[in-house]
C-alpha cells in the first residue's frame, strides 16, 4: 500500500467451507525476478531491468559476494531503490541554480524506484511461500521485512512528497496526471504530513505489522494437523482416494488438514464423528500462537490508523478502495445478506430434512455436516454425483484445456520454457506469445509439498513495464499431483484453477504499462477478484468442458452430466453467500473498533450466529487460521463486491456468446490491458457501455432451477 501497490496474492473463496486462500503479505507493484542458483527461478528478465544506480558506492557490493543469491539480489535491488530515492529527494531541494524538476525526470526516478522495490518484494514474498529450503524461506522473510521497512520509510519521506507535489502536470498525459495524483494520495494516507516524531512511530508500527503478520502466516502454514481413523471410517470416499491412503503399522489411516485430504473427506465421508474430528483440528490450526499474533496485529493496525488520522483501521484501509469507507462495507454486507436470506433459510431446511433421513432425532445442521449433506442433496435432487465428474478431470488435461481456451479467447499461445530456473522441479514454465511477439511468462507450481503455501493464489514474479521487462506471474496451488496419485481433480478444484488463471491473465495483459504503479493487477483492491471470478464461469460451460474433460477411455464428459452439475450448483448459494458475509462481517468487526480487550472467540461466535446458517463450534478457533485477517485485514468484503461486478460483466458474455472472441477481445483491451491506469468503475463502464449495478448479481442469487 502507499506509494506502491499493496497486494499480492489473490485468492479464492469457494472451495471449502472455509474460504481457501489468502493474500500473502504485502507486495507492491511487485515485480521480481528470481534468478541464480541455488535459489532458482529466472523469468529471463529484460537485460535492462536493473535501474541505473546513482554513483553512491557503498560497501554493499563487497559484502554481497559472500551472501547467498537471494540476499544478494535483495540487497542490490534495495540499493537501487535507495539511490532513486536520493535522486527524487534532490528534486525537492531548491538550489538557486538548480533546474526545476520536470515531470519526466521525477516520474522516471519514481518508476525506477518502484520497479526495484517491486522486484525485491515480489521475489521475497513468493519464495517465502514456496521455497522448499527453510533457510531460503527465512532469507526471503528477512528480505521482505527489509523491503517493507524501506517502503515505509519512503512513504514517509517528505522530500519525495514535496518533489511530486511541486510538479505542474496540467499539460501532461492522463497517465501522468493520474500517477501523480494517486501517489500524492498514498503519501498522505501513509502519514507523510505528520511531524517527525509521529512519522517515526508510524514507521515502527509498520515494521512490526509485517513481522507479526509473517508469524501469523507461518503458524498457519506449519500447523498441519492429523486425525487417525479406522479403515471403516473412510466409507463414502472415492475408491481411488481410499487406495491412496494406506493404513499404518497400527492399522490406522492418517488424514491431514491439507486440502487434498480435507476437502474430499468433508464432502464424502459418511462417518459424522470422523468428519467432526477432522473439522475440529482444521479449525484449531494456528491456535494458540495466532491468538496472540492476531491480537497484536489488530492493536498495531488500530494504533497506526489513529496516528494517521483515522477512527480505526477499517476506515483507513477502505479510504482508497472503490467502497470508500467502513460504513459502506457494513451497508454492503447487510444488503447482500438480506438479499440471500430467503434462499439461505429454504436451503437450510432442505439440509435439515436430509439430515433427518440419516438421524431422525436431528434438530440442527452443523458446519461439519454442510458439505456432506449438500453433496447428498445434489445427488438425490439433481441426480448429480460429484464423484462422477472426477474421471474426466485429470490435472494434465485440465491444464492443457485451460491454456487452449485462453489461447482461443484472447488470441495468445503458450510455449513451454524448459530453461527457466525454478524453485522446485515440479514447477512448469510457459512463455506467452501473441503471434511471434513475446508477451510474458507464467509459472505453474500446482501440487502440495511440505512447507509450501497451503491455498491457491496468484503471485507476481515480475511486474511488466513497457519496454523494460515482461510480466511474469505464478500460480501457486495444491491440486492432486499426477506423479503422486491418479491426478484426478474435483470440479471445485477445476473452478479454482480457472479462477487463479483469471488473475494470471489479468497480470499478463495488464503488464505492459509505462508505469509500474499501473502494471498488471493494479486496480482498486476491491475490483481485483472480478477478472478471476468471471473466469470461473467457463469451468461450468459444456462446450468448454468437453474440450478437455476426457476420461482415460478417451470419452468426453457427457452433456447430461454437465447439465446436472450446473443444476446442482444452484443449490447451496444462499448458504454460501451468507457464510461469506460472516467472514466479511468478521473481518470488518475485528478492525472497526479499539481491539483492546477483544474476546476473539466471542466475536467469531456472535458474528457467525448473525450471518451464517451454522453455529460456531465450541473449542474451534477459525480466526487463528483465517489467513485473510493478515492479508486482507478488514476488507474480506472485496470478494463479494468483485462478484457483483463480475456477474454484471459476465452478462455481456452471456448476451454475445461466451466463446465469442470479439467480446473476449473487447474485455481484454478494455478491462484487463489498462491495468490500474483507470478507475475500475470506468474500466467496467467502458466494457458494458454503462455503470455496473446489482441486478445481474441479484438475478444470479435468486435464480430458480
Ligand atoms: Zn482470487
Amino acid at each position: 500500500m502507499f506509494l506502491f501497490r499493496f497486494r499480492a496474492v489473490v485468492a479464492f473463496p469457494a472451495v471449502v467451507a472455509f474460504p481457501a486462500v489468502v493474500a500473502v503479505a504485502a507486495l507492491l507493484v511487485g515485480s521480481a525476478a528470481c534468478g541464480g542458483p541455488p535459489l532458482v527461478a529466472a523469468p529471463a528478465p529484460d537485460p535492462g531491468a536493473v535501474a541505473e544506480l546513482p554513483k553512491d558506492p557503498t560497501p554493499a557490493t563487497k559484502v554481497a559476494e559472500t551472501l547467498d543469491p537471494l540476499t544478494k539480489r535483495c540487497r542490490e535491488r534495495l540499493e537501487t531503490a535507495r539511490g532513486q530515492r536520493l535522486a527524487l529527494a534532490s528534486f525537492a531541494q531548491k538550489h538557486p541554480r538548480a533546474a526545476p524538476a520536470t515531470p519526466t525526470a521525477v516520474l522516471n526516478a519514481l518508476n525506477e524506484l518502484a520497479i526495484a522495490i517491486d522486484l525485491a518484494a515480489a521475489e521475497s514474498s513468493l519464495l517465502f511461500a514456496v521455497h522448499p529450503d527453510k533457510t531460503v524461506r527465512d532469507a526471503a522473510a528477512q528480505c521482505e521485512q527489509q523491503t517493507e521497512a524501506l517502503k515505509t520509510e519512503i512513504s514517509l519521506d517528505r522530500a519525495i512528497y514535496e518533489a511530486l507535489a511541486s510538479l505542474d502536470t496540467k499539460t501532461e498525459s492522463a497517465d501522468v496526471q493520474r500517477l501523480v495524483a494517486l501517489t500524492l494520495r498514498d503519501f498522505r494516507l501513509a502519514g507523510v504530513d505528520k511531524d517527525e516524531a509521529t512519522r517515526a512511530k508510524i514507521k515502527g508500527l509498520q515494521e512490526e505489522i509485517v513481522q507479526v503478520g509473517q508469524s501469523f502466516e507461518k503458524s498457519i502454514a506449519s500447523d498441519v494437523r492429523k486425525v487417525q481413523l479406522g479403515v471403516a471410517q473412510l466409507k463414502g470416499l472415492p475408491q481411488d482416494w481410499i487406495d491412496a491412503h494406506k493404513a499404518n503399522a497400527e492399522g490406522k489411516i492418517e488424514i491431514s488438514t491439507d486440502y487434498p485430504d480435507y476437502i474430499p473427506f468433508m464432502q464424502y465421508a459418511d462417518d459424522d464423528d470422523a468428519r467432526k474430528a477432522l473439522y475440529m483440528v482444521y479449525r484449531q490450526r494456528g491456535w494458540p500462537a495466532n491468538r496472540d499474533n492476531l491480537q497484536k496485529i489488530l492493536q498495531l493496525r488500530y494504533d497506526l490508523a489513529k496516528l494517521t488520522g483515522f477512527a480505526n483501521w477499517a476506515e483507513r484501509i477502505t479510504a482508497d478502495k472503490m467502497i470508500k469507507n467502513a460504513k459502506a462495507v457494513d451497508d454492503f454486507v447487510t444488503k447482500v445478506a438480506k438479499a440471500a436470506e430467503p434462499r439461505m433459510k429454504a436451503e437450510y431446511q432442505v439440509l435439515l430434512a436430509e439430515l433427518k433421513t440419516i438421524d431422525k432425532t436431528a434438530t440442527e445442521v452443523s458446519d461439519w455436516q454442510s458439505a456432506y449433506l449438500q453433496g447428498r442433496v445434489k445427488k438425490a435432487k439433481f441426480s448429480f454425483d460429484a464423484q462422477a465428474m472426477r474421471p474426466y478431470l485429470h490435472y494434465d488435461k485440465v491444464k492443457a484445456g485451460l491454456l487452449a481456451l485462453t489461447g482461443r479467447l484472447f488470441g495468445i499461445s503458450y510455449k513451454p520454457n524448459t530453461t527457466a530456473e525454478t524453485w522446485h522441479p515440479s514447477v512448469q514454465v510457459y512463455d506467452v506469445f501473441e503471434g511471434d511477439k513475446a508477451y510474458g511468462t507464467i509459472y505453474l507450481d500446482m501440487h502440495p509439498r511440505e512447507g509450501k503455501y497451503k491455498h491457491a493464489a496468484q503471485f507476481t514474479l515480475v511486474n511488466g513495464v513497457k519496454g523494460r521487462q515482461m510480466p511474469a506471474g505464478v500460480l501457486v496451488c495444491n491440486f492432486p499431483d499426477p506423479k503422486a496419485g491418479n491426478g484426478l481433480m474435483e470440479h471445485k478444484e477445476v473452478e479454482t484453477f480457472f479462477h487463479e488463471f483469471g488473475h494470471l491473465i489479468h497480470h499478463t495483459f495488464g503488464g505492459h504499462q509505462q508505469f509500474a504503479r499501473f502494471s498488471g493487477v493494479a486496480t482498486e483492491w476491491d475490483f481485483v477478484e472480478a477478472p478471476s471470478q468471471i473466469f470461473e464461469e467457463w469451468a461450468k460451460d459444456y462446450l468448454t468442458l468437453k474440450t478437455f474433460a476426457i476420461n482415460d477411455k478417451d470419452e468426453p464428459v457427457p452433456a447430461a452430466l454437465v447439465s446436472k452439475l450446473v443444476a446442482a450448483d444452484e443449490f447451496g448459494k444462499g448458504l454460501w453467500v451468507r457464510h461469506q458475509m460472516f467472514y466479511a462481517a468478521l473481518s470488518l468487526a475485528m478492525h472497526n473498533r479499539d481491539p483492546a480487550g477483544l474476546n476473539q472467540d466471542a466475536l467469531v461466535s456472535e458474528t457467525q450466529a448473525k450471518y451464517s446458517a451454522y453455529k460456531s463450534v465450541p473449542d474451534t478457533h477459525m480466526q487463528a487460521s483465517f489467513g485473510h485477517l493478515n492479508g486482507y485485514s478488514a476488507i474480506y468484503y472485496t470478494y463479494m463486491w468483485s462478484m457483483v461486478i463480475a456477474k454484471d460483466m459476465y452478462s455481456r458474455f452471456v448476451k454475445e456468446g461466451i466463446s465469442n472472441p470479439e467480446v473476449a477481445m473487447r474485455y481484454r483491451t478494455m478491462v484487463l490491458e489498462p491495468g490500474g491506469s483507470k478507475d475500475a468503475a470506468d474500466l467496467v463502464a467502458d466494457f458494458l457501455g454503462r455503470s455496473y449495478d446489482f441486478k445481474s448479481y441479484e438475478a444470479w442469487l435468486n435464480k430458480k432451477k
